[in-house]
């Protein structure tokens, strides 16, 4: 009776009161302040102590006591059972779920609404009379384009109007790692490519049969643009005046005709990729390739074209053979990836829906002129990616040059036993994936520029200039180009001239070990990629002053310079260099931009500005990977490894990772979901009918 008294008490802490009822209870025997100080010295507020009556009535009334444990049990009692409490639990969580999600879906709605708009902007829009009406000039007398009709759009654009013009060709892997690295406001900037989007090659096989959508490939350039208030021009280039500065661009107008301009530059950048080699094979108008968007879509209606006739009643068994052998003439990354996502296709989707016999019929095979399929890749991981083709029925047929391709079948010569035997296989369908070579526009530039030798790509210095064009206006990154390795020949023109200053013939040149370190510091500057073989320089000179004078004579030194040009390696035509090659010189041209007004100050318009403001490329080679059927092969240098599903999950991961935008990113996560759902799903592939239908027919 008491302790509920004690408990109703309003505004009495619930310490203090066990405090006082305590005290009652034992007061008898021990001072309660002597057993429990601590609780006392708690209580700031001044005890209350009982009326004389009821302290009188606690000493002699005995006390019902309620311990906690019988609370306890009552409450357990009349609590509701374990099913009642999950049940309402699950109710209480899905109305959470329903409320967030209702939440979601109403502020989604909100947020679309609010993307359209209802009322046309009327305002008046500057433009330049010259954007509208450009002048005519240049070699051909082509109208040029000083103005552009978005100069006056923004504040931003205009206050860049008169900053130095730089033009970029392309919207590949170089030139938007180049546009991501550029700051805002630096450059008048001015984007030209026939395509207008940047397109993920990495992942395009995928797209061929549908385990991706090809939007989440590309991302829209004039997004990526939007960055650095720049301009786009969907239009190809043709030419290049190094004296006037001026890019001829080419665009076909509704008629079919083709319209030329010219587009004034005080920095030019070249990054229009390459073309497939033909290898001077004939009748490769029979054969798919695979290097843009729309390459993927044509290939995945082929495929499905050759499933629906190999199903009609009308085809003969021949045919229906000839119809299900898909020939991959190339054993590098491009066709192997490609052949394997096809193998995922037939293997995994078209057979659930394709009559049974289709299976049967189905043959893939991949034609490869070295001995092994993906042949700069450790050996160990092409053995693995042979084996696990071995293992899908996937026919490898290495040694083998193609000679013809026909409507209907692949000629290839094979060696057998060291003799070389013509062979043909009947195909529905050919993909020719056999390497790289230079654009029209590269050819022309070649043929037009001193000191161009390779035939394959435009040379560049390792600052990526052009070489032959005017010092440190023209750059070429990305697979157009490639970096000139005549180490060497640098070298010692560098050394005639230094020795002719001084008098002395450079034929009798002596360099002694430091002499030589200094030179072999020089080297690793100018060429980044020669340092490497330039590690030990005390045991070069060891190993090269052959006549053991203590010093390395002129030919001792071109032995050497000469040895170390062998060894470099031209760089490889992937997105991984032209990535590097892209920050490289957007970092450079960013340097660039900050001294020139320096520069300018102290009217200084000579020299090697390049050199001064930032140091030569070098590659960093990061390691390659690629993707066989449902597995994956990683080659990071010393370290290569492959393995099955949780390797492509890595695999994937990597390309994830390095996907352009956040659309693409959620793009792809989705595709892959759809993928693992339903399926590579067949309306994709008609709707890359009808888009081509709708092609023809406009
Ligand atoms: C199917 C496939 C898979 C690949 N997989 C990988 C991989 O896994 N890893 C890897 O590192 N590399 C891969 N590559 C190679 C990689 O895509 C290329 O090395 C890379 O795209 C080169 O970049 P780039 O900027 O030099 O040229 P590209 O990316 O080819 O871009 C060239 C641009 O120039 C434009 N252009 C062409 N001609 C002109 C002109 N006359 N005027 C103006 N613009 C022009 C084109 O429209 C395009 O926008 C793959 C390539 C393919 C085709």
């Amino acid at each position: 009776m008491s302790a509920i008294m004690l408990r109703s008490r309003p505004g009495g802490p619930a310490l203090r009161s066990i405090g006082l009822l305590s005290g009652r209870l034992n007061s008898a025997r021990v001072p309660f302040a002597a057993r429990f100080p601590a609780t006392r010295s708690l209580n700031t507020v001044p005890r209350r102590t009982l009326p004389p009556h009821a302290s009188r009535l606690a000493s002699h009334v005995p006390i019902a006591i309620r311990f906690k444990s019988d609370v306890a049990g009552e409450a357990a009692r009349s609590k509701p059972s374990r099913l009642v409490r999950v049940i309402s639990k699950t109710f209480s969580y899905c109305g959470v779920l329903f409320a967030g999600a209702t939440i979601w879906v109403v502020a989604f709605f909100i947020y679309d609404a609010s993307t359209y708009r209802e009322a046309p902007t009327n305002e008046d829009i500057p433009v330049s009379e010259l954007a509208l009406n450009p002048r005519h000039g240049g070699p051909k007398n082509l109208p040029i384009a000083d103005f552009l009709v978005g100069d006056y759009d923004s504040e931003s654009m205009l206050e860049q109007k008169d900053k130095p013009r730089l033009v970029i060709l392309g919207t590949g892997w170089g030139s938007i790692a180049l546009l991501k690295n550029l700051n805002p406001g630096d450059y008048h900037i001015t984007v030209v490519s026939p395509t207008n989007y940047f397109l993920f090659t990495p992942m395009l096989p995928s797209a061929t049969v549908g385990t991706l959508g090809l939007r989440s490939l590309v991302e829209p350039v004039r997004r990526i643009i939007e960055r650095v208030n720049g301009h786009f021009l969907k239009a190809e280039a043709t030419d290049v005046d190094f004296s006037e500065k001026l890019v001829e661009v080419s665009q076909v107008d509704k008629d079919g005709k083709k319209r030329n301009f010219y587009l004034p530059y005080d920095k030019l950048v070249v990054g229009v990729g390459c073309v497939t080699n033909p290898h001077g094979v004939k009748g490769l108008d029979h054969c798919h390739f695979l290097k843009t968007i729309d390459d993927a879509r044509n290939i995945k209606n082929q495929v499905l074209n050759n499933m629906e006739l190999a199903c009609l009643p009308t085809t003969s068994d021949d045919e229906r053979r000839r119809l299900l052998s898909f020939v991959v003439c190339g054993g590098g990354p491009t066709g192997v990836e490609f052949a394997a996502e096809l193998f995922d296709l037939l293997n995994e989707d078209l057979l659930h829906s394709f009559p049974r016999i289709i299976r049967n019929e189905i043959s893939v095979h991949i034609i490869q002129s070295r001995t092994h399929i993906l042949n700069t890749y450790d050996e160990a991981l092409s053995r693995y990616a042979e084996g696990r083709f071995a293992r899908d029925g996937v026919e490898v047929l290495t040694g083998a040059r193609v000679k013809e391709v026909t409507n209907d079948s692949v000629r290839f010569s094979q060696l057998e036993d060291g003799k070389e035997v013509i062979k043909e296989i009947p195909t529905g369908f050919c993909l020719w994936s056999t390497g790289v070579s230079r654009a029209k526009i590269c050819e022309t530039l070649s043929n037009r520029l001193e000191g161009q030798n390779n035939k394959h790509a435009l040379e560049t210095d390792a600052h990526l200039r052009i070489i032959g064009a005017p010092l440190g206006d023209v750059y070429a990154i990305g697979d157009c180009s490639t970096v000139q390795n005549n180490v060497a020949e640098n070298i010692i023109r560098f050394l005639r001239t230094i020795a002719w200053e001084k008098g002395r013939d450079p034929e009798k040149v002596h360099l002694t070990f430091s002499e030589w370190r200094d030179v072999a510091n020089r080297v690793k500057k100018r060429f980044p990629q020669a340092s490497n073989h330039l590690r030990r320089v005390d045991r070069l000179f060891e190993q090269y002053d052959k006549d053991h004078s203590g010093t390395l004579d002129y030919e001792e030194l071109s032995e050497l310079l000469h040895q170390i040009d062998t060894k470099l390696t031209s760089l490889p035509a992937t997105a991984q260099r032209a990535n590097q090659q892209g920050v490289y010189l957007g970092r450079k041209l960013t340097k660039i931009a900050s001294a020139l007004p320096g520069l300018r100050a102290n009217e200084i318009d000579y020299g090697d500005l390049d050199e001064a403001v930032y140091r030569a490329f070098k590659y960093k080679h990061l390691g390659s990977l690629a993707y066989i059927s449902n597995a994956a092969i990683f080659d990071f240098g010393g370290l290569s490894f492959s393995g099955g599903v949780v390797a492509m999950y890595l695999w994937r991961s990597i390309y994830f990772a390095e996907s352009v935008s956040f659309r693409t990113r959620c793009m792809l996560a989705m595709d892959w979901a759809k993928r693992a759902l339903f399926g590579r799903g067949m309306v994709t592939l008609l709707e890359g009918n009808i888009l081509s239908l709708l092609k023809t027919q406009i």
